[in-house]
Order: structure tokens, then C-alpha cells, then sequence
């Protein structure tokens, strides 16, 4: 089945996810006030005055991920040590750190790990040892990804794959899917910047359900670049790896970044194409900055290697199967092409 959408005057006005079967409607949202619009503007400038010494002690002393706690966590699988992290952004004279990204089992499997032969799935990777940005004004001024320099957010993708590579031993994984979650408002439960990797018996539903859709329409990924495309949504297309915003995301403000000819896991990827997939997935990130956000890599079951990318700046408007999507969307993918291209 083709994607059903509806352009009127040039402008498009209704796209139908093809996956979920969610409608988004593309409305004028510039008169309507949100008060609830989650930024990081609400956090004090840079002219208020900086956390206090005490105040930064307290939440990185009870912070399990922070440099020094590691015995609060489940053990240690492995770790890259500074020289192993090009690029890292922090100051070595400031922290007692050893390592930079560090990977350990999350203490709460997301799936229960008698489904996958008794063994916890569930993977934990601290992207930094930096629990706050510099000079932070308060709690909420922790360290996000878009701070973390290219070089370094590529070895942590590369890193996943690794640990994907580690579940992936275990013959009753089938699926792997890497989560992100930044800021309270996206969900997040820990402060300090990481990641989940989810190991699955089965594909997960969200795979299952692309799958099932690209069985009915195994042309569906050439099919939306190409209406996105002709719609001025595409922010990148370099190197095999396709940048939109996203018409049809999960959240007013979503962005794709897939490889569209690679339909295998990022493990059988190598390892300059990782570095390709990521430099993209970063590109966006460091663009959305400290905004609440979340992202998931999805793969396997013959779909392209794609990662979605939901920025919170609206809180979630879904409303029985329908999204409001704000007309801008061309603006904010040309002026985020126009903020790329000046590097
Ligand atoms: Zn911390
Ligand atoms: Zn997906």
C-alpha cells in the first residue's frame, strides 16, 4: 500500500503514518500559547549564579554513574579508558576519572532475563563521566550528548555495537535496540548521561511493526525519502545516510536518519559506515542540544538501519490516533540544513 497523505496548493496538509496508522495534520501553531512547552530555557541563564560547591557534591556523590560510585553498580563488563576516546571534551584535570564511557548490566532488566536463557539483556552505557555541563546554574544543567564531541559520540555508537555483538552470543537474542532517553521530561530515570541496549528474544514491537509494513510495501523507506524529499524535508543525504524531519514521528518535533541501502544490524556494519550513521545521529543531536529528548536505533528484519530522533519541545500531543504538526516544519528543516552547512 502506497503512504496516503494529502498536498493541497503545494503544502502538504495530512500524512498517514504507514507503520502506526497515526494521521498528522499540519496546522498553523504560531497563535497558540503552550504553557507547558518543556525547554531548556527554563533552567536559569548564564548570568545566574553558579551551582554551589556542596550542591554539585551531593548529586554526584549520589549519583551511581559518576566517577568514584562505580561499586554502586552491577558490575563492570568493560570500559574505554581516555586514550581510548579521541576527541573527549572534558578536562582531565578536573576529575579523578579513569574511564570515559563505561558499560554495565542494567540492575532492572527490561525484559525479564529467564526469557533470554537466565541471562540480564539489558545493558547499561554511561556515555561520560561528566555528570553536570560547566559551570552549571543548577541540577538540572547536567552534561548532554550534543556536548560530547563527534569523534567521541561515534566510539560510543561503536560501542553498542559491541555490546549488541556481547548479547548476540547469547543464542536465545533475536533483537537488539539501542534507547536513549535525555532529560526528566523524555523519561529518563538517571540524570547522568547514558544509554540502554535491550536484548530481545523476539523482535521488539516497534520492529515488528516497520517489518510487517514493509512487508506490505517493500518499497515503503524509497517511498518516503522520496516524498520527503519532494516536500523540502530532507536536512542531509550524504554517504548513504538520509537526515529528515520527520512528518510522521512519534512527537511534534521527530527526525529520521536511516540508511537506506543497508538493511542488516549495526554489528555487521563496518566500522567507517558506523562512523557514517553516527556522524548523522550526532549532526542532529548537537543541534537539538540540552531540549528533552529521546532516540532509538532500530534494525534487523530486512529493514534499513534507521535511528528516530523525537525532541520534547511540545509535550506529547497525541490524541486517539491523530498529531498535530506545526507548519514551520519546512522552515525548521532549512534552517537546520543552513546551521549544518556552516558547520
Ligand atoms: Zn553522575
Ligand atoms: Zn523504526
Amino acid at each position: 500500500m502506497a503512504i496516503e497523505y494529502e498536498i493541497r496548493d503545494g503544502a502538504l496538509v495530512w500524512i498517514k503514518n504507514p507503520v502506526t496508522g497515526v494521521v498528522s495534520y499540519v496546522v498553523d501553531l504560531s497563535g497558540k500559547s503552550f504553557a507547558f512547552t518543556l525547554s531548556a530555557h527554563e533552567h536559569p541563564g548564564p548570568e545566574a549564579p553558579p551551582l554551589s560547591d556542596e550542591a554539585v557534591r551531593h548529586a554526584t556523590s549520589v549519583c551511581p554513574f559518576c566517577p568514584g560510585n562505580e561499586n554502586q553498580t552491577t558490575a563492570e563488563l568493560f570500559r574505554l579508558a581516555r586514550e581510548e576516546v579521541s576527541g573527549w571534551t572534558g578536562d582531565p584535570s578536573q576529575d579523578g576519572a579513569e574511564w570515559v564511557i563505561r558499560v554495565i548490566n542494567n540492575l532492572f532488566p527490561r525484559i525479564p532475563s529467564e526469557l533470554t536463557g537466565g541471562r540480564n539483556e539489558s545493558y547499561i552505557v554511561i556515555e561520560d563521566p561528566r555528570h553536570f555541563i560547566d559551570r552549571p546554574r543548577s541540577v538540572g544543567d547536567l552534561l548532554f550528548t550534543g556536548i560530547l564531541g563527534e569523534e567521541h559520540f561515534a566510539r560510543l555508537i561503536a560501542t553498542d555495537a559491541r555490546v549488541m555483538r556481547r548479547a548476540m552470543e547469547n543464542q536465545q537474542v533475536r533483537s537488539a535496540i539501542v534507547r536513549k532517553n535525555q532529560g526528566r521530561e523524555s523519561g529518563a530515570s538517571q540524570p547522568h548521561p547514558h544509554q540502554q541496549i535491550i536484548g530481545s528474544p523476539e523482535p521488539l514491537p516497534a520492529i515488528q511493526a516497520e517489518a510487517r509494513a514493509e512487508r506490505e510495501n517493500p518499497n515503503l523507506w524509497n517511498e518516503m525519502i522520496e516524498l520527503f524529499e519532494r516536500l523540502g524535508l530532507i536536512i542531509d543525504s550524504t554517504d548513504g545516510v538520509v537526515t529528515y524531519a520527520s512528518p510522521i514521528g512519534a512527537f511534534p518535533r521527530s527526525y529520521d536518519v536511516v540508511m537506506p541501502e543497508f538493511r542488516g544490524l549495526l554489528t555487521d556494519l563496518e566500522p567507517a559506515r558506523v562512523r557514517e550513521f553516527a556522524h548523522a545521529l550526532y549532526r542532529i543531536l548537537r543541534i537539538l542540544g540540552p531540549l528533552p529528548l529521546d532516540y532509538e536505533i532500530h534494525q534487523g528484519e530486512g529493514l534499513p538501519l534507521h535511528a528516530h530522533i523525537n525532541a520534547r519541545l511540545f509535550p506529547y500531543s497525541n490524541v486517539a490516533g491523530t498529531l498535530n504538526i506545526p507548519n514551520t516544519l519546512l522552515e525548521r528543516a532549512a534552517a537546520i540544513r543552513k546551521a549544518l552547512a556552516r558547520g
